[in-house]
């Protein structure tokens, strides 16, 4: 065969010349479409807290009563997260209702930031040996069932979520989260009074186990205990404080 025909280098250099251009507006219609940096939205960014009596910002929590708080938030761009901050006045308890032997804590969390279109979201789960944290307490959750009432559960609540698989041990779930309790209302200046069920907000039979069992009075009792001690070692750690000084 003779060598390559002219024209054919050409046809080929135009062609090359025109892909270029098409590649380059390809790169660009994708940087444009790429979604921005998710940050969540702020309906109230300073909402006074002297003026209220209520907290805005969020602690962590690194262990409570030496179970271990793992904190695994979930992404800005979940449809779980609606990202807006609010005041904490108020605690939540739920129970999952998932009776099987996986559905710990961990497996909850897994479940809350993973990949979906649900909106169902709340700030811990508890299980008998860990804590998972899915959202910072002073974002807004939907757990409560009353959408945005002004005074509701959704708006003002940190929504509490107790495992009850049945490879668990219920009850210390239930001293657990009780420790849990009494830390977060230490935290936010709250009281044992603070703490609902998730009946308090709505018709449902949640925590199920916890009110079919007659348990609601021994918990509200642990959590007055564990709030005590608290209070107790806090006072005496400023009183000891002031006689350093
Ligand atoms: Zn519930």
């Amino acid at each position: 065969m003779a060598a390559k025909r002219p024209g054919r280098v050409r046809l080929e250099r135009v062609l090359i010349l025109l892909l270029i251009p098409l590649l380059l507006a390809g790169t660009a219609y994708r940087l444009l479409r790429r979604k921005p940096e998710t940050t969540p939205v702020l309906t109230a960014e300073v909402i006074e807290e002297e003026e209220s009596g209520y907290i805005t910002y969020a602690v962590t929590l690194d262990d409570v009563h030496g179970i271990p708080v793992n904190h695994v938030f979930i992404p800005y761009d979940s449809s779980r997260r609606p990202g807006e901050i609010r005041e904490i006045r108020f605690l939540i308890i739920h129970e999952t209702d998932n009776r099987s032997p996986g559905a710990d804590a961990e497996a909850h969390s897994r479940f809350l930031t993973g990949d979906t279109a649900d909106i169902t979201s709340w700030h811990y789960t508890v299980d008998d040996h860990s804590i998972y944290h899915n959202l910072p307490d002073n974002e807004i959750a939907w757990n409560a069932g009353d959408n945005r009432s002004r005074d509701g559960g959704n708006m003002n609540g940190i929504g509490i979520e107790m495992c009850v698989n049945v490879s668990g041990d219920f009850d210390q779930t239930v001293r657990n989260t009780a420790w849990l309790c009494a830390e977060l209302l230490q935290a936010y200046r709250l009281t044992p009074d603070d703490v609902y069920l998730h009946r308090d907000f709505m018709g449902k039979i949640c925590p199920h186990r916890l009110i079919t069992e007659n348990k609601v009075t021994w918990f509200m009792e642990l959590i007055q205990a564990d709030y005590d001690e608290l209070q107790a070692a806090a006072a005496e750690a400023e009183a000891n404080a002031e006689t350093e000084e």
